[in-house]
């Protein structure tokens, strides 16, 4: 049993990609942040959550399970209840949508007393707004920095949180100005400047090696140069899609295709005899009886220049994954708690190369780990358990994304999230644990954050059942099942 209750500080790095910061921590580049984790640990190899955007990973980090079993499926989503797009921003709130079963088992219950500015879901005790903060996100400007650890620093003082949860964002200038741009690391070399005054506010309130720190970025991105507009090509197929721009319920609507982080694609289709009432199954999905015709979508996706991958619910327990070249499937033994990932056709769309065998997540997360496709069997198949998610999941190909004509939010659009690949999965840690001195984690899951703060709070129990794994208190067992 672990001795403490420490406070909890969180500080995300919005879209700072894993590869970009572990350089330039290892050369040495981050003095301050180096100091201060000397005896910390800092876990190089992480994997986010898919899909790769902030609303995801949020529900992770704090339930410690992927997006289909939190509900957050992304920024956006169709409803098929309501026949319109749903969007995190305008008109519908991550909170309400979040799993309500894991709303007693989130950090902040948990921990207690949290404080929160820059959250999506918002199930901390208070959550500050700073509007300052969202301008100079907003701008782009490197004054985001300093603003917010003057404010976090401020709260430390002034509230004692049991728990700080705070975002610094790099997501405009990763967009704008590409994934290793100067933008970003000139934001990352801000963030070490001013870390300093942030530790210092913690040692005198908390009081040095008294409470758990991470540091982290929630995904990274990949540099984009083309872009598939998913609704206009269903209007070219003949189909009538839900209006993405004008969130409104439509009075004929057979479709909906949206993107999320702009990389990942969700699309709905109306059951060709029963509408909305009834989710198009796989044979349905693969012969859509539509104008007189029959239309296999799942091989008209997967053809379409731009898309990498299009995965599908196959039956109960598994899902499919196609590709322009082959179709692989990936299965899930509820008895034993292991995937399965076989080749069904072609060539392997998610290129592992490996024997088809039953492995536990802890096997896949190893065996995939160094893949393009990190930790895609497992959390593929749990994204289709929401309602929320498309009857169709859609991956875009290398430099490409599904960004639409009138998202013209960016000046330009360097870079895009939200997909499966490498540079937008992989993304590390850095942590400061009371009582540990320099473990040494070779890889991790973002979620398994929220093992380790359970751990602290000898509250293992709520573990069970979630994904995450604790790996520095304690080490995970090894072996399968
Ligand atoms: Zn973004």
């Amino acid at each position: 049993m672990y001795p403490t209750k420490p406070y909890v500080v969180l500080i995300w790095l919005d879209c700072v990609a894993g590869d970009v910061f572990v350089d330039m921590y290892k050369r040495g580049r981050l003095q301050n942040l180096s100091e201060f984790f000397s005896e910390g640990v800092f876990i190089e190899n992480v994997v986010s959550c898919f899909p790769t955007v902030s609303e995801s990973v949020e529900g992770g980090v704090i339930s410690g399970f992927f997006s289909g079993e939190t509900n957050m499926v992304g920024e956006r989503y169709f409803s098929r209840k309501l026949q319109a797009v749903r969007h995190y921003k305008f008109n519908a709130k991550a909170k309400l949508d979040f799993n309500p079963r894991l709303r007693s088992r989130t950090i902040d219950a948990i921990v207690g007393r949290s404080v929160a500015m820059g959250r999506i879901i918002d199930t901390s005790g208070e959550n500050i707004v700073d509007l300052k903060a969202l301008k100079y996100e907003r701008e782009g400007s490197l004054k985001i920095v300093g603003r917010r650890i003057e404010v976090a620093s401020k709260i430390v003082y002034e509230k004692r949180p049991r728990l700080l949860f705070f975002t610094i964002s790099g997501d405009h200038v990763s967009h704008v100005y590409g994934r290793n741009g100067e933008a970003v690391k000139n934001l990352i070399k801000e963030f070490d400047k001013e870390f300093p005054v942030l530790a210092d506010s913690l040692n005198n309130v908390y009081g040095e090696g008294k409470y758990l720190l991470f540091i982290f970025s929630d995904h990274g991105s990949a540099n984009v140069s083309r872009h598939l507009d998913l609704p206009s090509l269903l209007s070219e197929h003949g189909f009538k899609p839900a209006s993405t721009e004008l969130l409104v319920r439509e009075d004929y609507i057979d479709s909906a295709a949206l993107s999320n982080g702009r990389r990942m694609g969700l699309l709905y289709f109306a059951h060709p005899e029963y509408g909305w009432r009834r989710r198009p199954g796989y044979k349905v999905l693969r012969s859509y009886r539509f104008r007189g015709r029959n239309i296999d979508l799942l091989g008209l996706f997967a053809q379409q220049e731009g898309v990498e991958h299009v995965f599908a619910k196959y039956d109960q327990k598994s899902v499919i994954v196609v590709s322009k070249e082959g179709e692989g499937l990936i299965q899930y033994d509820p008895a034993s708690n292991r995937y399965k990932y076989s080749v069904l056709r072609g060539s392997d769309p998610l290129k592992y190369g490996l024997e088809p065998r039953w492995m536990s997540e802890e096997e896949w997360l190893k065996a995939t780990l160094e893949h393009e496709y990190p930790d895609a069997v497992v959390q593929v198949y749990s994204m289709f358990k929401s309602r929320n998610c498309g009857d169709i999941v859609l991956n875009a190909s290398s430099s490409w994304d599904f960004w639409e004509p009138w998202d013209i939010s960016y000046p330009g659009l360097k870079a895009a999230h939200g997909g499966l690949s490498r540079d937008e999965m992989m993304t590390f840690i850095l942590a400061k644990v009371p009582g540990i001195k320099g473990a040494e984690v070779e890889y991790a899951r973002i979620i398994d954050i929220y093992a380790t703060i359970a751990t602290c709070y000898n509250a293992r129990d709520l573990m069970a059942g979630s994904h995450a794994v604790e790996r520095i208190i304690s080490p995970p067992k090894t072996s399968g099942g």
